[in-house]
């Protein structure tokens, strides 16, 4: 008995902690935004270990700073012996010509051509390159040998650095997104943000008839409710649309009741008004009559269409109640998921 007992206990705490959850949060979209957010900042977490400290930075940079500097004097000096080499070919070449050796004359000038192209820009480039990287061997290089080892991890580090800052910056935009989109998904799932508005705000379809009765149509869109009978079939709108129908709605809630009787947990929910005799609460069924509204109960207060004011409208369960007169007129409530 006592086991039955604490069952039975056990599973309402489950229910009432499942309807305790607000709507939103349980939203699909809103929680793959939430995840993307949690792993966007756990990589950067990762990242910011990769980072290097002002300080850090500013020493590595230094060292770095040597390696170019080491760079730019390596090209000088190649530069320099280049010009002078030229130079001195020049002179054999005129030495030659005034003795009149053709020979020596036509050797010296075919080193001039090679020697002339170490200057040119093509090759000023390929040598930067070749500086730079002590990897590479090069004729021109072969005293890079003993490139500093201190030099080199300088330069991964500082690069490592600014990878992890490119890609932190990636990341954070990215959250800066994500949340934006999911504040703009919470607003259109909540129905203080329809207040006042006429169901052309609200409806995408084009089903705007303020002559019809808009109060299913409202919730429908909110809740976004798409089984039934949907506002497009009213346009031949190409997109799902809402249902319009309370009786529909009310029969496919995953529960129903008497408002009095609703779980004190739930503070987001259908409620529905109508006489209590349109109503069998046994086989989850609502009569088609004319009478009957239906609105979104959300922290105290009912959010419904009002059909004589063309507007979403706010009022208290006891107000919604006494929208019809009449001593068997009953409030329900609805859970749709
Ligand atoms: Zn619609």
């Amino acid at each position: 008995m006592t086991k039955i007992i604490a069952l039975i206990g056990l599973t309402t705490l489950l229910t009432s902690s499942l309807l305790a959850i607000p709507l939103s949060a349980q939203d699909a979209q809103i929680r793959a935004s939430q995840t993307k957010i949690r792993q966007n900042r756990e990589e950067i977490r990762l990242l910011r270990r990769k980072c290097l400290s002002e300080i850090n930075l500013k020493q590595y940079k230094t060292i770095a700073a040597r390696a170019d500097a080491y760079v730019k004097r390596k090209v000088r000096a190649h530069i320099a012996a280049k010009h002078a080499r030229i130079k001195y070919i020049q002179g054999r070449i005129e030495h030659w010509r005034r003795r009149k050796n053709t020979t020596n004359v036509n050797n010296y000038k075919a080193q001039l051509k090679i020697e002339r192209q170490f200057l040119t820009h093509e090759y000023m480039n390929n040598i930067q390159v070749v500086f730079r990287d002590p990897g590479l061997f090069h004729p021109v290089n072969r005293k890079v040998k003993d490139w500093p080892a201190e030099i080199r991890k300088a330069k991964k580090m500082i690069a490592e650095h600014h990878r992890a800052k490119a890609r932190i910056q990636q990341l954070e935009n990215q959250i800066e997104t994500l949340s934006s989109r999911i504040d703009e998904r919470k607003a259109a799932l909540d129905p203080r943000t329809y207040l006042n508005k006429n169901i052309s705000e609200i409806c995408k379809h084009g089903f705007h008839d303020n002559r019809k009765n808009q109060c299913a149509h409202f919730v429908s869109h909110v809740k976004e409710i798409q089984f039934g009978y949907t506002c497009d079939r009213q346009t031949s709108s190409r997109t799902r649309g809402g249902n319009i129908r309370v009786q529909e709605i009310f029969a496919a809630c995953r529960s129903v009741g008497q408002w009095r009787h609703r779980p004190r947990s739930t503070n987001d929910c259908l409620i529905f008004v109508t006489e209590a005799a349109n109503v069998d609460l046994a086989n989850k069924r609502m009569a088609n009559v004319r009478q009957k509204h239906i609105g979104i109960y959300k922290n105290g207060y009912v959010y419904h269409y009002s059909n004589s004011r063309n507007k979403v409208v706010k009022c208290t369960p006891a107000q919604f109640k006494a929208i019809y007169r009449g001593t068997n007129i009953q409030t329900f409530y609805g859970i749709l998921r």
